[in-house]
């Protein structure tokens, strides 16, 4: 793996680094996607091909880095990691794509937040594996050909609504990465607590899966945070009492909702009478941005029946009303 994105890694994420699982044994869940991009894996493989480009959507922390890692591993190639932001420039892809060995994948993530040039120069790369440079200005200015070895753009995003058709359109392979359900957040905690050493109560680890908003990374951070309390409050092991208190102290409730998960509830039935409200008011409300609030709470909250989104704005359903404890207004429809 060469990480070529500009930030170094704490302590913290390069533990989450080491439970990475490292195949698609280690993978826990998505079934189809791994039954998918296995075969295609396989396949691209035998041929000695290069893998076609793959486009990976979902809210973050679903394992679309680790699935990527898999694939490379699979395919017997290098992983190349780098992110929209990442690429201001479109000699910051040149310089990425010319260091690409065949068959190499390239992982670009939050591929939405690509510039506009930056884009632009990753078609004839995704399509030709050509990279077009232009050499002066103005009328005297030449355009100069390079040509890349082929090689696997996986790219992922929260959502592929927030990607130009263009851009879209030429990724072959489309995956979707849901939610996990509770069994499988048990038995991601579960090997990531073998792999940490800590031993783990079956209760304990229920606990923690349920309330871990259907997400490996926040299951892991849970883990890691229980581990803490477990180490300095208890005995080393990681029970059902010790992730109630390490998820007291987090703030996480019972149905694994946050603290600003809470807070865009509150606010769609305080401050704006249980909705239609548009996503704007809600984020000037609870001091978030729109897109934070749209690619990682709001999903969440839609999953779990707290909240509708309609033509004319977002509403909070009566979960939301019971579990914050407000008297529903009369006469209004959930
Ligand atoms: P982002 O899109 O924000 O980069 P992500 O969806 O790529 O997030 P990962 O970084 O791949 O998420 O996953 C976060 C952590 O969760 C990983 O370090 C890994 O330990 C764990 N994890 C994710 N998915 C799985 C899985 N299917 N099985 C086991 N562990 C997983």
């Amino acid at each position: 793996v060469r990480d070529v994105s500009p930030k170094t890694l704490e302590g913290e994420e390069r533990l989450e680094q080491s439970l990475r699982p490292a195949t698609f044994e280690d993978y826990v869940g998505q079934e189809k996607i791994v039954e998918n991009v296995r075969v295609y894996a396989a396949a691209a493989r035998a041929r000695g091909e290069a893998l076609d480009h793959v486009l990976l959507s979902g809210p973050p922390g679903l394992g679309k880095t680790s699935l990527a890692h898999i694939l490379a591993r699979e395919l017997g190639v290098t992983l190349h990691v780098t992110s929209g932001p990442a690429l201001v420039k479109k000699g910051d892809l040149a310089g990425l794509l010319t260091a690409l060995a065949p068959r190499d994948i390239l992982f670009i993530d939050e591929i939405h937040r690509l510039s506009p040039a930056v884009e632009e120069a990753l078609y004839p790369a995704m399509e030709d594996y050509r990279f077009d440079v232009v050499l002066g200005a103005g009328l005297g200015a030449q355009t100069m050909e390079m040509k890349l070895e082929r090689f696997t753009l996986v790219g992922a995003t929260t959502r592929t609504g927030l990607l130009a058709s263009p851009l879209r359109d030429r990724f072959p392979i489309q995956e979707r990465l849901e939610y996990y359900g509770a069994p499988e957040l048990k038995e991601i905690a579960v090997r990531a607590a073998r792999k940490l050493a800590l031993p783990v109560e079956a209760a304990g680890a229920e606990e923690l899966a349920r309330r871990a908003r259907g997400t490996p990374r926040i299951a892991i951070r849970l883990l890691q945070r229980a581990r803490d309390f477990a180490q300095v409050e208890g005995d080393g092991k990681l029970t059902r009492e010790i992730v109630d208190r390490t998820l007291a102290r987090l703030e996480v409730d019972a149905r694994g909702l946050d603290a600003m998960d809470r807070r865009i509830l509150a606010s769609v039935i305080d401050t704006f009478g249980g909705g239609p409200v548009g996503i704007d008011a809600v984020a000037a409300a609870v001091g978030e941005e729109s897109d934070t609030i749209e690619d990682v709470y709001e999903p969440f909250l839609v999953r779990e029946g707290f909240l509708a989104r309609t033509p004319r704005g977002r509403v909070a359903l009566p979960a939301a009303f019971a579990h914050l404890g407000r008297e529903r207004p009369h006469g209004k429809q959930g």
